[in-house]
Formats: structure tokens, C-alpha cells, sequence
């Protein structure tokens, strides 16, 4: 259950085509790219009782490599995005995620993003409102069991506004805008908001069908998940902070990050935990939301800024929506210009592995 030497050796070369030459980033990067892609996938079989067979597939990782390098290879086709007057709560989670996040975001029109998949299904756990709907969570015996998660406050308390739709209302300050996910009031009448991702992890309840563990690993798996408290990411609070400060229409006191958990069973999504934190405005909080802003304003006066290549995570990079449009990941690069120079976007020479001449993947 992982790559096959051959589709390893045919990943490793085109990683390196793209500009990466450290091999431990190659390896995080592809057992990341596995963690997010690999699945088992089904076909017909004769051989099979059923008629279907499964079987677990890193094919998913080897195609978006390969969809980067054939993006790179006709960036003509990338069309750039018409210079913006505002910025938004996603440009300020983007910055805090990385800086050619941001920028590759507001530089190209993203016609050919990663992981949609993810992105839809968040879309479709958003519409369900699953943070209002807390009858359906005692029906689903979902782990509510973060100590930092007070759900009986979100239960107890009136929903404002849930920002779902396309057209929904933006919240406007300045040159700020921004759509919540939703708006409450407590039973004090304090207003909050509460911001919720969605985070695809293999349910360790369900690890048996992988094949390498032994009862005992599962066992031991499945304890580790249900203690697990979670690390909330600087980006998903920057954009909280931002919710506080920004919309005037509510005096909002503070907010609530909330992660959920999913995976997916006979093509069905289903969340098996939810864990979340309450961010209030604070020295530190205060810190994060002015650091970013400023950089953002930076950006946007000096058209360019150090890159911290010593500050690249593989895990991140593999997980980043926008990572075919990066050649930052690379570490080649220093600098970082607004908007995004094509430049950054060019192929290297690499040696194609003997081993695969002549012989099928
Ligand atoms: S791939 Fe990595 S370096 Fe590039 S934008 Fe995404 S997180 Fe930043």
C-alpha cells in the first residue's frame, strides 16, 4: 500500500522536472500527496463474487504531478486576474498560509486548482449548516469531546446569519470584505462567529480495510485519534480575527474555529469528529491580524517581498489548492513579486530513470 517503485522513480523525475532537488521533500511531499490521495478504488472482476474488486490506488498523486508539469508547459494558457482594491478574510488566511498563496491567488485566474474534490464536499457539509444542526449530531453520536468545544453554547444560542450561498450578503469595512460562516448570539446576547473547515482523515475506526495494519496497530490508531486536540492552524484564526474586527454590523465578542473530521465510505462522506477552539481578540491575536495585514500592504506597495525558504513545509505545499501554479516549493527562488512572474513557473532538466525506458508504468 504505497507507490510502486516504478510509480515512485516516475514521480521522484518529474518532481525534480519541476525544480524540487532535496530528496526528503520529494519523499514528504509524495507520502503527503498519498495521505490526501491515496484511496482504494474499485473496478469490475471476474475473479470477484461480487463482480467488483478493490484495491488501493496512489493514482491520483501521480496525475497531479503530471497535471502540474503539463500546466507549466503551456503557461500561455494562464491568464492573469484584474488587480484588486479590496482584500478579503480568504486573502488574509491565504497570506497566513504562505505568502505565494496569496499571491498566486491574486495574480492568475485558478482555472486548474487542487484537491476540488475536497473543496466540494466541504461545500456540501457547509450547506448542511452541521454547526446549528446539533440534534443531528446526537444522532450520528458524532465525538464532540474537545475540551476547548462548548457545544452547548452553540446549541443555546440564536443563528444570526449562515453565509452558504454565492450571493450571500458580504460584510464590508473599508477596504475589507468578507462573508462568515455564521453569525450567533449567546444567551448573554453577545454576539460570535464561527468559522468551520473541513479536513479529510482516514477514520481510524475503519482502518482494518487497509491491509498493513495488525488489530493491535488499529487498536492503538484508533486510541490515538480519539485523544487527538488538534493543531488550529494560524491561517483559520487570522480569518476569525479579521470576522471580529472588521464586521460592524454585530459588536461580535468573539469566535469559534471549528473542525471537522471526514471520510468517505462507499463514496460517501461522513464525519466521525469534530473538534474546535474559541478565539477572542487578544495581544496575540491582535499581533497575528496586524502582521498580516501589514504584509499584505507591503506586497502590494514594494510589487515584492523575501521569500522564507527555510519556512516551506512539504505537507503544507501538498495540501495547497494552488500548488501547480507554485514554484516556490522548489526552494530555488528568494524573492516573491506581485503579482506572480511566470518566471517562477519554469521546467528543469531532469534525468528520466533507466529503469522505466522502454517498460509500462
Ligand atoms: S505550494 Fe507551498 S510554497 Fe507554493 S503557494 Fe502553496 S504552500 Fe506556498
Amino acid at each position: 500500500m504505497t507507490y510502486s517503485i516504478k510509480q515512485k522513480l516516475y514521480a521522484e523525475f518529474m518532481l525534480k522536472k519541476i525544480g524540487m532537488t532535496n530528496n526528503s521533500d520529494i519523499a514528504i511531499y509524495l507520502e503527503h500527496l498519498e495521505n490526501l490521495y491515496g484511496k482504494m478504488v474499485s473496478f469490475p472482476s471476474q475473479k470477484s463474487y461480487s463482480g467488483i474488486y478493490w484495491k488501493y490506488s496512489v493514482s491520483a498523486c501521480i496525475e497531479l504531478i503530471k497535471q502540474e508539469i503539463d500546466l507549466k508547459q503551456s503557461i500561455n494558457s494562464i491568464e492573469f486576474c484584474l488587480p484588486k482594491s479590496t482584500f478579503s478574510a480568504t486573502d488574509l488566511s491565504n497570506y497566513e498560509y504562505c505568502p505565494a498563496s496569496f499571491v498566486i491567488n491574486n495574480s492568475f485566474k485558478i482555472e486548474k486548482p487542487s484537491g476540488v474534490e475536497f473543496t466540494e464536499i466541504g461545500k456540501e457539509f457547509h450547506n448542511k449548516l452541521l454547526a446549528t444542526r446539533t440534534t443531528w449530531y446526537e444522532k450520528k453520536n458524532i465525538d464532540f469531546s474537545s475540551i476547548d468545544l462548548d457545544v452547548k453554547k452553540v446549541r443555546d444560542s440564536r443563528l444570526i446569519f449562515a453565509g452558504h450561498q454565492e450571493d450571500d450578503k458580504k460584510f464590508n469595512n473599508e477596504n475589507w470584505v468578507g462573508i462568515p460562516d455564521y453569525i450567533f448570539q449567546d444567551l448573554e446576547n453577545n454576539y460570535f462567529v464561527v468559522e468551520e473547515k473541513f479536513h479529510y482523515k482516514k477514520d481510524p475506526e475503519d482502518i482494518y480495510v487497509y491491509d498493513e495494519y495488525t488489530a493491535e496497530e488499529a487498536e492503538k490508531e484508533q486510541k490515538a485519534w480519539s485523544n487527538y486536540k488538534a493543531y488550529f492552524f494560524s491561517n483559520h484564526i487570522v480569518q476569525i480575527v479579521s470576522y471580529i474586527k472588521n464586521i460592524k454590523e454585530y459588536s461580535l465578542k468573539y469566535g469559534y474555529l471549528l473542525y471537522w473530521y471526514y471520510d468517505i465510505k462507499n463514496d460517501e462522506p461522513y464525519i466521525h469528529k469534530v473538534l474546535a477552539k474559541r478565539i477572542n481578540l487578544n495581544e496575540q491575536t491582535e499581533e497575528l491580524y496586524s502582521n498580516t495585514v501589514n504584509g499584505i500592504k507591503q506586497l502590494g506597495t514594494n510589487t515584492e517581498t523575501l521569500f522564507q525558504i527555510d519556512k516551506l513545509n512539504m505537507k503544507k505545499c501538498a495540501g495547497c489548492v494552488v500548488n501547480k501554479y507554485c514554484g516556490h516549493k522548489t526552494k530555488r527562488f528568494e524573492m516573491l513579486t506581485f503579482p506572480y512572474n511566470l518566471n517562477f513557473l519554469n521546467l528543469f532538466y531532469a534525468k528520466f530513470p533507466d529503469e522505466l525506458k522502454k517498460s509500462n508504468m
